[in-house]
């Protein structure tokens, strides 16, 4: 089938390279020269495992082109999908100029039918906005699908790859029919493609976003209660997850939820719900003890070191809202690093993927390590804000020898609390208790 992809980011780059890689043309369309000309040059302008092989198959085969002209795309596809940004606007909901500005364009441009998939995790009610825009314009026939994207950064080759579910919303028969062809290649073992109806498919992702991000904050809650009451935090998630209601992905405790996705999502489901008169009360409270979280971890540094984080000079493990990605979007080390630089901290900091990304955005404010290691010399204690694997097992002599003073707070509880005891670290890290020698 030809396909075009309108929006080559992270949802729309793995998209088109999946659909590509069953046998369709796809074109990706994106308005960043810079970006459509790397692809072009095939380099893979994100990281993402394992995208990089099947990126460089599909571009040799063929079946992979990269533009910056909506027109060309347009008049290669059949099927259009929208992966275009949906970023928070400031009122908390989600800013549809992206997608409606696009659209338009597509209504005035198609001279043939069409199925514009909107990919973009958008309210309820926005598949009826774009058809009414690009009806406004269009000379033939198109119909308008919703089918909202679940794959998770870092896993999200596999994720399109083998989906537990798809989920499309699409009133019109052929526009089922064509939805259900394209998709067949990647439910072979037989995982369900779910057909209904455009509003209900537009809230299944805010809906299942929502309840993720209230699954970690709950987690994080009763981690921060563990520490007031002398639990640890470790064996009550152990004893709740192995509860096959309860599940045990998602339990870890730690310093928030960021990304991309979770924090504007469930900020405008929040929106979607005040529009209607209808007040989500858990979101609210999920949002607070969010924002509380992303620094939790500044209160046991203000201790530790007497309230005087002014000419500290502290390491930084992991920088990307989550291990296996480049993605600094809401990423929780952001607050928590601003606070200490506001504080008069000087910060050495190190990540696998994610140096580029912050050093756009904090520039000579930070000291920028090539390796792990090199962040600790004359760091008054380690923070560590993402868990990489890498950060896993440390040579915690390495660390030892390093650091001014064994010391590290740990916003993601990579260390068993005991084992650091016995290295001889200072051990401060989310539920459980504090080690301080
Ligand atoms: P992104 O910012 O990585 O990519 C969006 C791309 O669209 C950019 O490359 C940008 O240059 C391009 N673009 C902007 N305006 C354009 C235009 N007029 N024409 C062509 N290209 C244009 O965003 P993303 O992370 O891929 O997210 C896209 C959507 O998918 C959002 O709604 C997001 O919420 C949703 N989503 C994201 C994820 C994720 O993990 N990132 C997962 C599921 C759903």
């Amino acid at each position: 089938m030809k396909i075009a992809v309108i929006g080559t980011g992270y949802v729309g780059l793995v998209t088109g390279t999946c659909l590509a890689e069953t046998g369709n043309e796809v074109i990706c369309v994106d308005i960043d020269k810079e970006k459509v000309e790397k692809m072009r040059n095939g380099i893979v302008p994100i990281y993402e495992p394992h995208l990089d092989v099947l990126f460089e198959r599909n571009i040799k085969a063929n079946r992979l082109k990269f533009s910056t002209s909506l027109d060309e795309g347009l008049e290669h596809a059949d099927i259009v999908f929208l992966a275009l940004p949906t970023p928070e606007d400031e009122d908390g909901s989600a800013d549809l100029s992206y997608i409606l500005n696009v659209s338009e364009e597509i209504g005035k441009k198609i001279t043939s039918y069409k199925v514009i998939i909107d990919k973009s995790t958008v309210p309820v009610g926005t598949s009826e906005k774009v058809q009414k825009t690009i009806a406004k314009n269009a000379i033939c026939d198109f119909d308008v699908v919703s089918n909202p994207e679940f794959l998770r950064e870092g896993y999200a080759v596999d994720d399109f790859l083998k989906p537990e579910r798809i989920v499309i919303g699409a009133s019109s028969e052929k526009a089922q029919k064509i939805m259900k062809k394209l998709y067949d290649p990647f439910v072979r073992s037989e995982n369900p493609i779910l057909m209904m109806d455009e509003k209900s498919a537009e809230l299944t992702k805010y809906a299942a976003n929502s309840f993720l991000a209230t699954k970690i904050t709950f987690m994080n809650e009763i981690a921060n209660y563990c520490e007031k009451v002398g639990a640890n935090v470790d064996h009550v998630r152990v004893g709740m997850g192995t509860d096959s209601r309860i599940g045990k992905r998602f339990l870890f405790p730690g310093i928030g939820y960021g990304g991309s996705c979770f924090p504007k999502d469930v900020k405008a489901l929040q929106k979607s719900g005040k529009d209607q008169n209808y007040e989500f009360k858990i979101l609210d409270a999920v949002i607070e003890v969010n924002n509380r979280q992303k620094t939790i971890l500044l209160p046991k540094m203000e201790t530790y070191f007497n309230h005087q984080l002014k000419g500290k000079h502290f390491a930084i493990w992991g920088l990307a809202f989550k291990p296996e990605t480049d993605d600094i979007r809401e990423a929780p080390s952001i607050y928590l690093m601003k606070e200490l630089l506001r504080q008069g901290a000087t910060l050495s900091v190190f990540d696998p993927e994610a140096m580029l990304n912050i050093k756009k955005q904090f520039g000579d404010t930070l000291l920028y390590a090539d390796e792990m290691y090199a962040t600790l010399e004359k760091a008054d204690a380690l923070v560590i804000c993402t868990e990489w694997s890498i950060f896993r097992t440390p040579d915690f002599s390495k660390l030892k020898n390093n650091l001014k003073k064994p010391v590290i707070f740990d916003g993601r509880n990579l260390y068993s609390t005991n084992d650091l005891k016995q290295e001889g670290f200072s051990y401060l890290s989310i539920g459980r208790e504090d080690v301080i020698l």
